[in-house]
Parts: structure tokens; C-alpha cells; sequence
């Protein structure tokens, strides 16, 4: 561990000189990461039983895996695996495959078939694994001038998503990413853009609107000159209308020294603060499944660091089996991430993709997690909205369980929508204890559909509801 002379945290100061202050960590940690290949050589993986291993590595045939240092030695405690909340987060697990999808790949393994054999299986399970929920290939890629702009998706009128093309990798994958396809080296399951240009014509063109959400991958894997260049795109002064910049990250849970004592962290917060001074809110949108990931000293101080630019840090994260499917671990994070002065934001219901059998919790103990957990907090961690569906529709939240002229329904409501007519409207669906997602929902009281369903099929050729 390097983290050998962390200066003693004081009450946070609002003065952005702060972060100048060296050293913040003596010996700054190098940036280590590990991927299949490799999963031997880690100490701690290699003490565990052979079986173990050789499950984790047949998963790791399918599903992208990648992991660093600072998970492994300061978020895993490593007496607690399997069942350790991080370990599950990001090492591969023989339960993530279905029987026959295991059997397969265990088999070619076993046989020591050549990678060519190796790769076609993994190829064909992974199609059956919904590379790409919710339609976003199809649905929500933008044109300019009748070219498709691939590195981008605008599914709702006030936010575009950005892809930079440098950004598409993690410090270390979770294993519930939905966005899994983009980091197993099939190019064609990868939207990437290399041209801020297209962005910035893009959104010259679209005054409605105000949000652009650069995510990946991770943006912040990216050099800081290269996050520069995106960010200073976007200070263009045809982009008035650009009133808040968004980055996806889960870099502070996996390496909160991007921040710290990386050799351009320091270059990285004044970026920030360039942005916050040109009027527009930097919004960091950060990841947190569990309170582990905000206990270490170095991502407390990453976190006040870059509060201390002036950008505000919410956090969102979906709710997970084997990981943090109970109330007390989201209290907890939610507490945490208030202290820190993180508003919690949105928490998400897996979706429809890679190692969802795994990882899926039914829509109505989603609903009772998301209720007690709420309980205990202060109105100032009721910030945080779900349990929300990313579905093609939109994002649905289940707002509650109730009874409606005798027949028990779920509460349900539009947060962002294609249509955005549908937003804020409640609508019903009969309860039913075991469904996981919108398209198992039937509409309550007997109705055919849903109230948008025949404008989202009509509109989008939409045949269901994923
Ligand atoms: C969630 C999401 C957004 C942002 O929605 P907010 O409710 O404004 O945070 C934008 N685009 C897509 C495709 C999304 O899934």
C-alpha cells in the first residue's frame, strides 16, 4: 500500500488553491491493471481454490474482465470473498454464465482448444446475452445532415450522450456493466467518436439542448490533455445553450489517484475549473454501489478535490444481487456519499443484458430496498430517485405499491422519456411479485396497454418493452 504519508484531511475549503498543495500521496502508486491473461498472477486469486480459478476463468472467456492494484489490495477484503460486495463487483463468478453457456466455454478450455475455437464460442454466447438493451443501437443515434454521428446518442430532447473514442475502457470493469459489448474488441458493437467537430455541429444545430453527458467506458481514463480538448470544444461560443457538462465516471472508485497524484491531476482540476468559470455547471455523475468504495483516505480526498473546482458530484449506481441488495448497504452509501457532500442521484434496476440472471432483484424488493433505505435518511439524501428502469420507453421509476379499486398495482411514472408528454404521468401495473423489468409489467385494471405503448409502437416500430 502507497499511500504512506496522506496528509491528514482538513475541513474542506471552498479555495480552489488548495489542490495545489503537494505532496498529497509520497509515492505516488503506478497505475497496474490486470485482464484475463493475468488473473494468475494476482497473489491473492492465485491462493484461491483451483476450481474457484478455473471458474473465473472461463467467465472471464465471455464477459470483460480488468482489474487494478487499488481494488485488489485497499476495496477487497479478501477474508470475505466470494461474498465480498467488491469482489463481486468485479471478479468473475461461475453463476454469471447460465449451466450451458459454462459447460461450453469450460469445455473448449479443458480441451485447450485454439483461441480461434475459443473466440467463436465466446462470440456466440455473447449474442445471446443482449449486447445491446434498450435499442441504443438502432434507436438513439443521431444524424448531421443525414450522417449518422456513431459516437453519439441523443434519446431525450435535453441531453446528448458522448462517446469519445479514447475513453472507451475502465480502470477496471464492473462485471453488471451494461455497457459490457463495448469492451470485449468486437468493433462492431462499439459507438466511439474521435470528433468533437461532429459534437459541436451537432449541438450548434439543437439549441433545446442544455445537457451533454461525456461517458464511455470511462472519460476519465483519458489524459488530461485529451479531456481538455473535449471540454474547451464545448466552451465554443455557439454553445451558450450548453448550460451543464456531465462526465460519467466510476474512476473514484477504481482510481481515485486520477485526482490525486497522477502526474496531470492537477492540469485535470484546473480543466474543471476553467469550465465552472465559463458559467456552466461541470457535473460529475459518479458511480457508487456500495459505501466500501468511499471508504479509503485517497478517494476522500480525490472527492474534495474536485469539489473544490466548483463541480458538484452526484452519484447513481444500479441495485445488485450478490453486491447491495438491502436497505442498510443503501442507507449506508447514502449517508457516506452526503458526508462527503455527494448528492445521491438515481439508483437503477439492472438491466436486460450480459449477467443479469446473476445480478437481477425483482421490481418489488427493488421497491422495499429503496423505501427503507429512504427512511433514514434526511431530506437532503431524498435527492435520490428509482428504483428507475432505463427501458426503451424511457425511464420508468416504481414510486410505490398500493391497492387501486381493490386489485394491488405498482405506482409508475415516466423520470425522462422519448415523448417527453409521457413524463411525470403515473400510470399501473398489476403487481406481480417475481417480474424484473418493464416488459414482464402488464398495464393494471384490465387495460391492453400501457397509455404510451401504441404512440412508442407506432413512433419508434417498437415491438416490446425492454
Ligand atoms: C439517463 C439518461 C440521460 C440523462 O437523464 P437525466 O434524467 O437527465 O439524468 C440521458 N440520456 C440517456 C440515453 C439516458 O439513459
Amino acid at each position: 500500500m502507497n499511500l504512506v504519508a496522506l496528509r491528514k484531511s482538513g475541513p474542506s475549503s471552498a479555495d480552489p488553491r488548495r489542490i495545489l498543495e503537494p505532496p498529497l500521496v509520497a509515492s505516488p502508486p503506478r497505475f497496474k491493471a490486470y485482464s484475463t491473461p493475468q488473473l494468475d498472477q494476482i497473489p491473492q486469486v492465485a491462493a484461491l481454490p483451483e476450481e474457484q480459478r478455473f471458474a473465473m476463468r472461463v467467465v472471464s472467456h465471455v464477459l470483460p474482465f480488468r482489474v487494478n492494484d487499488y481494488v485488489i489490495d485497499q476495496l477487497i477484503d479478501w477474508t470475505r470473498v466470494p461474498n465480498d460486495p467488491v469482489f463481486q463487483l468485479t471478479f468473475p463468478q461461475r453463476g454469471m454464465l447460465t449451466e450451458d453457456h459454462f459447460d461450453r466455454m469450460a469445455d473448449a478450455l479443458r480441451r485447450q482448444a485454439p483461441r480461434s475455437e475459443l473466440k467463436t464460442i465466446a462470440q456466440r454466447i455473447r449474442a445471446d446475452l443482449n449486447p445491446h438493451p434498450a435499442g441504443q443501437k438502432q434507436l438513439n443515434v443521431p444524424r448531421l445532415d443525414g450522417e449518422a454521428l456513431p459516437g453519439m446518442q441523443h434519446k431525450y430532447d435535453e441531453t446528448v450522450l458522448f462517446f469519445p473514442s479514447q475513453g472507451q475502457t475502465c480502470h477496471s470493469f464492473c462485471t453488471f456493466c451494461f455497457r459490457w459489448a463495448q469492451f470485449i474488441g468486437d468493433k462492431d458493437l462499439k459507438f466511439a467518436s474521435a470528433e468533437a467537430d461532429h459534437l459541436v455541429d451537432y449541438l450548434a444545430a439543437h439549441p433545446e439542448v442544455t445537457d451533454v453527458l461525456i461517458t464511455g467506458g470511462d472519460p476519465m481514463v483519458m489524459k488530461t490533455r485529451n479531456i481538455e480538448a473535449y471540454l474547451d470544444a464545448l466552451l465554443d461560443p455557439r454553445l451558450a445553450h450548453i448550460q451543464n457538462i456531465r462526465i460519467g465516471s466510476k474512476s473514484l472508485t477504481f482510481w481515485p489517484y486520477r485526482y490525486v497524484s497522477d502526474r496531470d491531476a492537477d492540469d485535470l482540476l484546473r480543466v474543471f475549473e476553467r469550465v465552472v468559470a465559463a458559467g456552466k455547471q461541470l457535473a460529475f455523475m459518479a458511480h457508487f454501489n456500495h459505501p466500501r468504495e468511499l471508504g479509503t483516505d485517497v478517494v476522500e480526498m480525490a472527492v474534495r478535490r474536485i469539489r473544490n473546482t466548483g463541480a458538484v458530484i452526484r452519484a447513481q449506481a444500479p441495485l445488485l444481487r450478490h453486491i447491495n441488495d438491502d436497505a442498510e448497504t443503501w442507507n449506508a452509501n447514502w449517508r457516506r456519499q452526503l458526508q462527503l457532500g455527494i448528492i445521491p442521484y438515481y439508483m437503477f434496476v439492472e438491466r436486460d443484458t450480459g449477467a443479469r440472471c446473476y445480478f437481477e432483484v425483482p421490481l418489488a424488493r427493488a421497491y422495499e430496498i429503496y423505501r427503507d433505505a429512504l427512511r433514514h435518511v434526511t431530506g437532503l439524501g431524498r435527492t435520490v430517485r428509482g428504483p428507475s428502469m432505463s427501458a426503451g420507453p424511457g425511464k420508468v421509476e416504481i414510486q410505490g405499491i398500493t391497492e387501486v379499486a381493490g386489485e394491488k398495482v405498482f405506482v409508475l411514472r415516466f423520470i425522462q422519456a422519448r415523448e417527453s408528454h409521457w413524463v411525470q404521468q403515473p400510470f399501473f401495473a398489476a403487481y406481480d411479485p417475481e417480474a424484473t423489468w418493464l416488459d414482464k409489467l402488464r398495464p393494471a385494471f384490465g387495460e391492453e396497454k400501457f397509455f404510451f405503448q401504441a404512440e412508442y409502437e407506432a413512433k419508434y416500430g417498437a415491438t416490446n418493452l425492454k
